[in-house]
């Protein structure tokens, strides 16, 4: 199937920053989509909206962002499955990116959760590739873990919000409470 657009998942500013550059070097016409339930406190979802909605209008780069604040969406996905949460986050955030793909008429949906060397690659890929399934859409997936440090290299000198924890409320318990 030929891909010529592709709508990326964005979960940071500092991640999107090269995942963004990178597909839209292979010739797709890229728009980001914002969809990050799983950020706590709200403060901090707000944050991390303002520093990505920041560094996609200065690279001029269209996006949406799927409105208002929603904590309780991710808390019932992970429910009774904390220890192993993740997996549960990657398919809730982008299976409302398949969905808004289609909806929206792209060929493909990716994240920038694939660069990040802290995210699980081997559950997002199959995650992304059974939500595509058989609906004639693909998950475009790409290993850019190696390319983290271009992507910090390129919001270093922008004033730009910096997260210390993943995002959910779990994960920055698990980030301070090791200080
Ligand atoms: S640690 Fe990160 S990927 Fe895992 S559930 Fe929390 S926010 Fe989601």
């Amino acid at each position: 199937m030929m891909v010529d657009s592709v709508l990326v998942h964005v979960c940071c500013a500092h991640c999107a920053a090269y995942t963004i550059r990178f597909w839209q070097k292979q010739g797709y016409r890229v728009e980001a989509f914002w969809y990050n339930p799983n950020i706590h406190p709200e403060e901090e979802h707000r944050l991390r909206l303002e520093a990505t909605a920041k560094l996609l209008d200065e690279e001029q780069v269209p996006f949406v962002i799927d409105p208002g604040y929603q904590p309780s969406v991710y808390f019932d996905a992970v429910r009774g499955r904390e220890k192993d949460r993740c997996k549960s986050c990657f398919r809730l955030r982008l299976e409302k990116t398949v969905n808004m793909a289609l909806e929206r008429g792209f060929d493909a949906f990716s994240s920038s959760l694939l660069i990040s060397p802290h995210q699980e690659h081997e559950n997002i890929l199959l995650t992304g590739n059974m939500l595509a399934g058989a609906r004639g859409i693909r998950f475009l997936y790409s290993d850019l873990r190696r390319r983290y440090s271009d992507s910090r290299v390129i919001t270093k000198h922008r004033s730009l919000y910096r997260q210390e924890y993943c995002g959910c409320q779990f994960s920055k318990q698990e980030r301070f409470s090791s200080r």
